[in-house]
């Protein structure tokens, strides 16, 4: 990987983007990930492709406005990976915020959008629809709609288009080190493998710096009053069955009056998110505290008293820490979630900012690294986000929804996973939205290392399944015996280091595992 115009350290959805559109304008670019690829916040987060209807409160409006038109853009540009999802706000007596306020707001969000999608909803008719709210109280609610993504394969899907293309991205791979010559200008990084120890340096005339919560470890804040504040989000997921919700609700907690969601998503229900101080080291895989699964069980039961929710229904959990940057002084979720560049002597970091808002990111960044590239065009901009669907020769038969899926997380390679299936793979696994055929495939052509990066972020079947997919240990190894180079011993340890690191970070109680 000689002649390098760029490098791009962190292979989450910033870094990812920064890659794609780099390398469509002709930039010879490498990415480098420690982890593996979206490990970080990026398949953590709600999984929701919007404006943020509550930065309005805040009065981000610029932020909003980005947002919703990224979002309209990549549900025109990404079917398949990212849809539209419809929302229902249930309003109640002497609850705030009452229907005149919603209503503003929606309205707002309508306006920025140029799309009037809300619409409010008498009692009854609301009760037809999400049946499963409290009705005590309740006058109505209202309808409006946002977007919803598999931000894990959004990652992937950006980094195999970019591949394709001539780009590079390697994952368990640190930076360690930046290298400059002795005026200070970059000259490169100094890299390590983690797993085989190998130290190698990479060259190039700029380096971005997209390492999210990570970015001041390798480069401090210019600005001395504004830093990164790593704010923990976590999330539990409920088994349809017992949410049986067909659009997403959201609701207000009764003691702090934030807004919560429940979101069907891959067949299950995602609820969340909570917005606190990290506290703890950047270094652990974060995982959900017990003050934030009440908080969340809480919330559910409040909203759906008829559901009598309990932790131990739950599937499974995840938490995530957002990358927000500080002035310092405000409460967790008035703390603003744009995006901030700073340049320095060749080394552009990037951070902060929503997954929505990831090809504005990319643009901002490539910008602000043009003096150092070999030409100053970014005529990709307005090129599609993916490249539409084509007709293809399938040798197997497949529903029209499926194929829009299949194609909206693989693209073009959808041809090779159908045609390199048996029949039986096209199943779906139970529960789950995901074909047994994109297990194997994902062990084949994405850079799996170890069986977390298949099972928790290629397909979330980890996420979606009881138990972390123990029930299905042996069908997910007969399916990539002959992909991964595994012996017997290599399975076993990877089996019980996956199943260890669920115990402490996924399962709906990891706080237990954790402190046991
Ligand atoms: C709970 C929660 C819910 C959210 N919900 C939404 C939502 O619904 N919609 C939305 O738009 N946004 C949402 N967000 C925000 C969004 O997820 C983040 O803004 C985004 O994922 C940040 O991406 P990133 O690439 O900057 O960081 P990351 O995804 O964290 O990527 C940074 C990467 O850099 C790597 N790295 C760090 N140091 C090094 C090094 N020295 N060498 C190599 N690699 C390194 C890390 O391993 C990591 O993978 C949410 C965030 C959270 C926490």
């Amino acid at each position: 990987m000689n002649n390098l115009d760029l490098i791009v350290v962190g292979g989450g959805i910033t870094g990812a983007g920064i890659l794609r559109e780099a390398v469509r304008n002709g930039f010879r670019t490498l990415l480098i990930e420690q982890k593996d690829f979206a490990w970080g916040t990026s398949s953590r987060s709600s999984k929701l492709v919007h404006g943020g209807l509550r930065y309005l409160k805040e009065g981000h409006f610029g932020l909003t406005r980005e947002s919703v038109k990224e979002r309209e853009r990549l549900i025109r540009e990404a079917p398949g990976l990212v849809e539209p999802l419809e929302f229902r706000l249930p309003v109640y007596e002497r609850r705030k915020p009452g229907r005149w306020t919603m209503g503003l707001g929606l309205a707002l969000y309508d306006l920025i959008s140029w799309k009037w999608n809300h619409r409010y909803m008498p009692r009854n008719e609301f009760l037809q629809n999400v049946p499963q709210v409290d009705p005590r109280g309740l006058v109505g609610g209202f309808s409006f709609s946002d977007a919803q993504v598999d931000d894990a394969r959004l990652v992937m899907r950006l980094i195999k288009d970019a591949e394709m293309n001539g780009g590079k991205a390697l994952n368990y791979t640190r930076v360690n080190k930046l290298l400059r010559n002795s005026s200070g200008k970059i000259e490169g990084v100094v890299t390590e493998d983690v797993e085989t120890g190998e130290i190698k340096p990479f060259h190039a005339p700029c380096v971005i710096n997209a390492t999210g919560v990570w970015a001041e470890n390798l480069h401090p804040s210019p600005e001395k009053n504004k830093h990164i504040r790593p704010l923990r989000g976590s999330h539990l997921i409920f088994p349809w069955e017992l949410i049986p919700i067909t659009t997403t609700v959201s609701f207000f907690n009764a003691q702090d009056g934030r807004a919560l969601f429940a979101i069907p998503w891959e067949g299950s229900v995602l609820v969340g998110t909570t917005d606190i101080d990290h506290g703890n080291s950047l270094t652990d895989e974060p995982r959900i505290t017990q003050g934030e699964a009440e908080y969340l069980i809480n919330s559910l039961n409040h909203t759906f008293p008829g559901l009598k929710l309990s932790l131990n229904q739950a599937v499974s959990s995840f938490a995530g820490v957002r990358p927000v940057v500080s002035e310092g002084n405000v409460s967790a979720d008035k703390e603003s979630r744009d995006h901030v560049i700073w340049k320095d002597k060749g080394l552009v970091t990037v951070t902060g900012g929503k997954l929505t808002t990831f090809r504005v990111l990319a643009y901002d960044t490539l910008k602000a690294c043009l003096d150092m590239l070999p030409h100053c065009n970014l005529d990709a901009i307005s090129e599609p986000v993916f490249e539409s669907r084509r007709s293809i020769t399938l040798s197997h038969t497949v529903s029209e929804t499926v194929l829009r899926s299949l194609w909206g997380r693989y693209g073009k390679e959808t041809l090779t996973l159908l045609n390199e299936s048996d029949e039986q793979d096209l199943e779906t696994i139970p529960g789950t939205r995901t074909l047994w055929a994109e297990i194997k495939y994902a062990a084949k052509y994405e850079k799996i290392r170890h069986l977390d990066d298949l099972l928790l972020r290629r397909v979330r079947i980890g996420l979606l399944l009881s138990k972390g997919g123990k029930d299905y240990v042996g069908r997910i190894r007969s399916l990539c015996e002959n992909v991964l180079p595994w012996d017997n011993e290599r399975w076993e340890l990877e089996l019980k280091t996956y199943f260890m690191l669920w115990d402490s970070c996924y399962s709906p109680d990891a706080f237990q595992n954790f402190s046991r």
